[in-house]
C-alpha cells in the first residue's frame, strides 16, 4: 500500500486525506522533511499560495519539496497547489515563489476578476463521464510547455468566440488542476493520481 502524503501547513487538507483514505491509501499529513521522506506521493492542497510557501520556508521545509518534486515525487497540485508546481508565475503577490516542477506559466487569481467562483463540468480524456469542477479564485495556465500535457479546458465568456483556458494537466508524473476536486464525491482525479503513484 503506498503512503501518499498531504503537505498539511494551511488549506483544504482534510478533505484530500479523505479522499485519499476512501481509497484505501495510507495517508500522511507532511509539515517536515523526515515525514516527505517517508511518502510515496504527495498532493499539494488548495489554500493561499502565498501563505503556503511563506510556512514551507519557516517549516524549513521548502528546498526538500523542490527537491522531491523535481526528483520525480509523484505529486497531485489543486488550485492553490497548481500555483506551488507552477515554474513561472504570474499575477504572483509581490515577490511570490513556487516550488516548481511543472514547466507551465500559471496566472493566479485569473478568473478572479469577472467572477471569484463558478462551477462547470469538463470532458477528460480518461474519463466517460464528465467531471464536475469547482473553481474557488483559481488560477489558469497560461502557457504549457512541449511535455505537458493538456487535460481538460474550460471556455471563459459567452458565445463562439469565447476563449478556452487550460485548467487540468499532467506532466510525467505531475497532475495539476486549477479546481478542487477534493470537495465533491467524485474519487476519479485522486484514483488517477494514485495510478500514476503506483505506476
Ligand atoms: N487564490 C489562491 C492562491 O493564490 C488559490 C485559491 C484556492 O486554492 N482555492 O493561492
Amino acid at each position: 500500500t503506498p503512503t501518499v502524503g498531504v503537505l498539511a501547513l494551511q488549506g483544504d487538507v482534510r478533505e484530500h486525506v479523505e479522499a485519499l483514505e476512501r481509497l484505501g491509501v495510507r495517508t500522511l499529513r507532511v509539515r517536515r522533511v523526515e515525514e516527505l521522506g517517508r511518502c510515496d506521493g504527495l498532493v499539494l492542497p488548495g489554500g493561499e499560495s502565498t501563505t503556503m510557501i511563506k510556512l514551507a520556508s519557516v517549516f524549513g521545509i521548502r528546498d526538500a519539496l523542490r527537491e522531491a518534486i523535481t526528483g520525480g515525487l509523484p505529486t497531485f497540485g489543486t488550485c492553490a497547489g497548481m500555483i506551488l508546481l507552477a515554474d513561472r508565475l504570474r499575477d504572483g503577490a509581490p515577490g511570490q515563489e513556487t516550488l516548481g516542477g511543472l514547466d507551465a506559466t500559471v496566472r493566479r487569481n485569473a478568473f478572479g476578476r469577472q467572477v471569484d467562483s463558478f462551477e462547470a463540468d469538463l470532458d477528460f480524456p480518461m474519463f466517460e463521464d464528465p467531471v464536475h469542477a469547482v473553481f474557488i479564485r483559481a488560477p489558469w495556465i497560461e502557457e504549457a510547455g512541449p511535455d505537458v500535457e493538456v487535460l481538460a479546458s474550460v471556455a471563459v465568456g459567452e458565445g463562439d468566440g469565447a476563449p478556452s483556458r487550460i485548467v487540468a494537466v499532467r506532466q510525467g508524473r505531475l497532475l495539476a488542476t486549477s479546481f478542487h476536486p477534493e470537495v465533491d464525491d467524485d474519487l476519479r482525479l485522486h484514483r488517477h493520481f494514485l495510478d500514476l503513484v503506483t505506476a
